[in-house]
């Protein structure tokens, strides 16, 4: 064991004391520095698309990299944004015009978050309440942890997040307690935006519900003008079976957050994408109306080059016919699961497959989580089960045999814990 000032994201280091060190990536696969494959069964924490190292992606950060590097983005602007904003406008749902950068998830939804409040600001309205699902989960920073659900991992930071208006979440046939909740809260005239992950909430759970409920939701908010913020930082990029999630339910919501699979997993990149009143709100002379927001690295050139190369790799291969495939794979593993007694609540959106240890400790902090991956790990599989929850949410170039192996070493692993 070497010992590493480092403090990882997460991490018990207590309970954790080694972290494995990898050298390399390819494919679905990850290489440790002793020379074992490992299969990355959580695409890297659902960031990896396609798989690592697109050649494509990886060829297209060279190339920009040789070129321009990092330049400020306030006055100035380069072609690998203005490519890669004019690209994702052709892809995203209807009505979105106008693209935002920013570089991780939870920067997106807190730039989200801003441009609601500043609309309403901007047009005189005194609208200030958010409404979120519960479960929800939309980052680790104080506003993004606010907007999710409060437990264990924000505990200790509860008197400085903000109140939310809290909307259950829509139970599999049991949505009108969501719908009846929503249209209250809607009705008192407060509300500037609705935030929620559409048709799977991920890190509270892999919780699934279906796209007739996402349209409801988004018919209610818009009936009394509140705005939508569709959190698609998981979900896009094919996660869910379409490119966007919110294509499912055929709604285009108001303000839009990607990130995650937007450079194909290659380099932290996110966007935020609005509504032209949205950008019109803040668009005056008067510069008290700006959008007052920033990060250093808006935009970075050679971040954005790999997010161009994603689109391109998207339009010139075969992405949702490998994503159709991987899916097949999974509900045909997940048959064999179904009516195993070790598991339960067997389910699955497009590519991510989840399910519970049926008779253990449920929540985050169950024990057997740890266990589970230690196992895993030893088979040369990563998984990361959300405490009682195990979810497999591999790349899209993974092959059958290799899922079916996967399931194969999880069946091994959950005996060995459980015996
Ligand atoms: C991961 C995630 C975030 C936060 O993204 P980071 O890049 O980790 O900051 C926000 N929303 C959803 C739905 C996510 O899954």
């Amino acid at each position: 064991m070497t010992s590493s000032p480092i403090w990882h994201p997460f991490t018990q280091h207590a309970l954790e004391p080694a972290m494995r060190h990898i050298r390399k990536a390819e494919g679905a696969w990850l290489e440790a520095d002793d020379g074992q494959r490992i299969f990355d069964g959580i695409s890297s924490w659902w960031v990896i698309t396609h798989g690592h190292r697109h050649p494509k992606i990886v060829a297209a950060i060279e190339r920009q990299a040789s070129k321009l590097d990092q330049v400020i983005f306030a006055g100035f602007t380069h072609e690998p944004a203005e490519a890669l904003a004019a690209g994702l406008l052709k892809i995203v749902p209807e009505g979105l015009a106008h693209v935002f950068f920013s570089d991780s998830g939870s920067t997106s939804v807190e730039v989200a978050l801003k441009m609601a409040l500043g609309y309403w600001k901007n047009i005189g309205a005194s609208r200030t309440r958010v409404l979120a699902l519960e479960h929800a989960y939309h980052g680790d920073t104080i506003g993004t942890m606010s907007a999710g659900a409060r437990g264990v991992f924000n505990a200790a930071y509860e008197p400085l997040l903000f109140d939310v208006g809290r909307v259950p979440y829509p139970k599999p046939h049991h949505a009108q307690p969501t719908f009846d909740a929503l249209e209250i809260a809607c009705r008192k005239g407060d509300v500037a935006a609705f935030i929620c992950e559409p048709l799977i909430l991920g890190a509270g759970g892999m919780l699934i519900y279906d796209a007739e409920t996402l349209r409801e939701m988004h018919r209610i908010c818009k009936a009394h003008d509140v705005l939508f913020i569709a959190d698609e930082v998981m979900t896009c990029f094919g996660r869910t079976g379409t490119v966007f999630a919110c294509e499912q339910a055929g709604i285009s919501p108001d303000i839009l957050c990607l990130s995650k699979g937007l450079t194909g997993g290659s380099l932290p990149l996110a966007v935020t994408l609005c509504i032209p009143e949205i950008y019109q709100a803040h668009f005056s002379t008067d510069r008290s109306r700006t959008f007052f927001h920033s990060s250093s690295y808006t935009a970075n050139p050679v971040a954005c080059a790999a997010a161009e190369a994603n689109l391109k790799v998207w339009r010139n291969e075969p992405v949702l016919e490998r994503i159709i495939a991987l899916s097949q794979h999974q509900a045909i593993c997940l048959n064999d699961l179904e009516p195993d007694p070790r598991f339960a609540n067997v389910r699955r959106i497009g590519t991510i497959a989840a399910f519970e240890l049926a008779q253990t400790q449920q929540g985050y902090l169950a024990d057997v989580a740890l266990n589970l991956r230690a196992r895993l790990l030893e088979k040369g599989v990563l998984l990361r089960p959300l405490g009682s929850t195990i979810y497999i949410m591999p790349p899209y170039c993974t092959t059958k045999a290799e899922l079916t192996s996967v399931y194969s070493a999880l069946s091994e692993a959950v005996d060995e814990v459980l015996a």
